[in-house]
């Protein structure tokens, strides 16, 4: 299922992000760092299409209603 895909790349993110922060601290790399918050912005978007998608499969239309306010 395409929803689980997306949960790995959710953890493998998550992964990336804690590895860059922690190796980038310490060698004191801004260049890591700043790939660990891209990366951390990444996981942000996955997360939002794994809500979406979740939405989807459970037959409510995108949930566009409660995004309104
Ligand atoms: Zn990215």
């Amino acid at each position: 299922m395409k929803n689980k895909n997306i949960l790995v790349a959710i953890i493998i993110n998550v992964f990336i992000t804690i590895s860059e922060v922690a190796v980038g601290l310490f060698i004191g790399s801004l260049a890591l760092i700043s790939d660990a918050v891209h990366n951390f912005s990444d996981v942000g978007a996955l997360g939002l299409s794994w809500w979406g998608e979740k939405e989807i499969l459970t037959s409510r239309p995108l949930a566009i209603d409660k995004l309104e306010c």
